[in-house]
């Protein structure tokens, strides 16, 4: 029983535990719901505050989209109050305008089940209201749409200002494009300014430096000095230049070291440095302390600073002067060389044309006088004489005259060692009688001017043919006439002619031996013949007449026979030299065979033909001989006289009668003209 009590007692506690556990439960659950309700209470008031001042619309529409509740926006923009509103539709309450632009997005929200959003923009007292609009779909446990909350916000001045937004944004892009370009350009100018100040002052310090090092160096001679001229300072090029030591600084003046013809260029320059600021360079003299001169380019410039200071910068150019003048020297050297070029062009080219024409001469008569205009064209101003050796080869002939005759006065003949250049045998010059002698064949007179001479040998084959002399009267002051140009010019042409006049000579000579009787020198009977006949048709066509001279000498076998054959030849080859230098220039004496020669004297009538046989008769009768220092005279010939037309028309018939002439002076006693019959 006891622990029947003891077990009800037990349970009684718990029963009345469990009563004071329920009791604190029920309590405590009464006051969290008055709590709760407060809660709830403060809630929706807290809610109904929020929504009013939502600043959009706000409403809750239950399944069948009757408004169950709206805030106060919601009901301003209705224009209705809040009991006109709840339990309608929009359609009921909005004009169709506004409720139309909402309805596809209602429609959508209730199709999809889904939380709809769009923006969009409804007509509003004749303006355009834009609308965010949101429904939000409040489903139930079975899917099914219990509410609905539509939420619409204007965002009217929202989308203006995201314009305004855009716009701006575009704007302040665009300016901050232009200003980003503006502070590129700023900046890179700013960059460039400071390279620019950074390579002005790297070249100023360089500048600085290079002058510094210039002023150190031997290179340039600088000095400075003030406006009265004074130098004091200087670098050690310009006291070296000048021979002076630094002591002499502060006492050297410009002027004193510019020589005074160069004083009023010197001023004029500092005139102009202080004018200026600063002077190009010039030249002038400097005078270095022994007194000695030299050439130097000078150029100043004022310094900067208020001291009235310049600095100059002098450059020694005695090399470059010297430069210059072996320049000059070099340039007139090529211009001479190139006009002697011509001139010796020019000689060739006369030279070549005297060869021309001396080849073309049939005889050496020809020769000189072409010799002698060549000569004159080679040797302008010049005058001259050609002499020749005889054929004895002891005179010298003068052959051909050329130029002012005053100079060209010569010997007719001369002996070959009257002429130095012939005893020498090379050119002879002279420039100035008073300096060397003249050759004795110059036959000038006292009133002849100073002239110059040079006396050129001719020669060939080794042998002297004779001399090219020729004379300059030199202008005043012309120097050297015969420099060594002309002197090579003269030689060259003394060659020439020497060359072509032997070869002239032998040609003669051939010639002269197939016409001339080599021991008389006279022409021989084939060309007498020939002649005879050309002389007597001239005659006949002219109507003149023909002299013919036969002569033959007497005894002369005997002479041959008392004297020798040899002495003989003597006395032939003498009277044939007699009879050519007794008759004119177009008579003929020939050889006509043994001791008997032929006298052909064309347009001589008879009695001019037998007073020439009379002359040349008496003339051989006066000649002496000489010959090995013995003398041989008396010689006697006899002479027979015939005449074209007088006697004949033929040659046959001439010499017959000629011939008989002279049978019948032999017998008439011999040593005697007899004219023919
Ligand atoms: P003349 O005429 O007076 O009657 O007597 P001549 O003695 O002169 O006559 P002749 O005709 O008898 O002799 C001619 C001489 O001339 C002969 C010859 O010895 C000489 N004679 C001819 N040709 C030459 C020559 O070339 N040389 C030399 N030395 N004598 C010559
Ligand atoms: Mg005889
Ligand atoms: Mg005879």
């Amino acid at each position: 029983m006891l622990a029947v009590n003891r077990k009800l007692c037990a349970e009684n506690q718990a029963l009345g535990k469990r009563l004071r556990e329920a009791e604190r439960l029920l309590t405590q659950d009464i006051a969290e719901r008055e709590q709760a309700e407060q809660e709830l209470h403060e809630s929706d008031h807290r809610f109904g505050l929020a929504v009013d001042n939502f600043p959009g619309v706000f409403i809750i529409y239950d399944s069948e989209c009757r408004i169950r509740f709206i805030n106060l926006p919601g009901q301003i923009l209705s224009g209705r109050p809040k009991s006109d509103i709840l339990g309608r539709t929009d359609e009921e309450i909005f004009p169709p305008d506004f409720y139309n632009a909402y309805l596809p997005i209602v429609q959508r929200t209730v199709e999809t089940r889904t939380v709809q959003s769009a923006e969009i923009a409804v007509p509003l007292f004749g303006g355009t209201l834009v609308q965010l609009v949101t429904y939000v779909p409040i489903l139930g446990a079975a899917g099914e749409i219990r509410q609905i909350l539509g939420i619409a916000q204007d965002v009217t001045e929202r989308q203006k200002a995201e314009e305004d937004l855009y716009r701006l944004n575009a704007e302040l892009e665009q300016r901050i494009a232009t200003r980003t370009a503006e502070l590129a350009a700023t900046n890179q100018q700013l960059r460039d300014e400071i390279l620019d100040h950074a390579q002005t002052e790297e070249q100023m310090r360089v500048s600085e430096e290079r002058f510094r090092r210039i002023f150190e160096s031997d290179m340039l001679s600088i000095a400075f000095f003030d406006l009265t001229g004074r130098i004091w300072d200087a670098n050690n090029a310009f006291l070296a230049m000048l021979g002076y030591t630094r002591q002499a600084l502060g006492q050297l003046e410009w002027d004193q070291l510019t020589p005074p013809e160069w004083l009023p260029v010197a001023h004029q320059a500092l005139r102009d440095l202080v004018a200026a600021g600063s002077v190009q360079p010039f030249e002038q003299e400097f005078i270095r302390q022994d007194g000695t001169r030299f050439p130097i380019v000078v150029g100043g410039a004022m310094r900067a600073g208020p001291e009235r200071e310049a600095v100059a910068f002098v450059l020694d150019i005695t090399e470059r002067k010297r430069a210059e003048q072996a320049l000059r020297q070099a340039n007139d050297n090529l211009m001479n060389w190139a006009a002697e070029l011509e001139q010796r062009n020019h000689e060739i080219g006369l030279l070549n044309e005297m060869g021309d024409l001396l080849q073309s001469c049939l005889t050496v008569e020809e020769a000189y006088r072409v010799i002698g205009q060549s000569a004159l064209k080679l040797f302008p101003n010049c005058s001259g004489v050609l002499f020749m050796l005889d054929e004895s080869k002891d005179w010298m002939e003068n052959v051909a005259v050329w130029g002012n005759p005053l100079l060209a006065a010569a010997e007719h003949v001369f002996k070959p060692d009257e002429c130095w250049a012939l005893r020498r045998g090379r050119i002879y010059v002279v420039e100035d009688a008073k300096s060397r002698l003249p050759c004795g064949h110059f036959a000038l007179g006292n009133h002849a001017p100073a002239f110059s001479s040079a006396c050129i040998p001719m020669m060939a084959q080794g042998e002297a043919l004779g001399v090219l002399s020729l004379q300059y009267i030199p202008a005043e002051g012309e120097g050297v006439t015969w420099n060594e140009a002309r002197q090579r010019l003269a030689v060259t042409v003394a060659e020439h002619v020497a060359l072509a006049l032997s070869s002239l000579k032998l040609r003669e000579t051939l010639h002269n031996q197939a016409i001339r009787d080599s021991l008389t020198g006279v022409y021989n009977r084939r060309y007498m013949l020939e002649s005879l006949e050309r002389e007597l048709s001239r005659a006949a066509r002219r109507q003149t007449s023909v002299g013919l001279i036969m002569l033959d000498l007497d005894h002369f076998k005997k002479f041959n026979d008392d004297h020798g054959h040899a002495i003989g030849d003597v006395i032939l080859h003498d009277l044939g030299r007699f009879l050519q230098t007794h008759i004119r220039g177009e008579d003929i004496a020939a050889r006509y065979g043994g001791e008997e020669f032929m006298l052909i004297l064309p347009d001589a009538t008879l009695e001019e033909t037998c007073r020439r046989a009379e002359h040349v008769r008496a003339g051989i009768k006066q000649v002496r001989i000489q010959h090995e220092g013995h003398s041989y005279g008396n010689i006697s010939i006899s002479l027979g006289v015939a005449s074209y037309p007088d006697h004949g028309v033929t040659v046959e018939e001439l010499l017959r009668v000629a011939d008989r002439a002279l049978y019948r002076a032999k017998i008439e006693g011999r040593d005697r003209v007899v004219v023919g019959a």
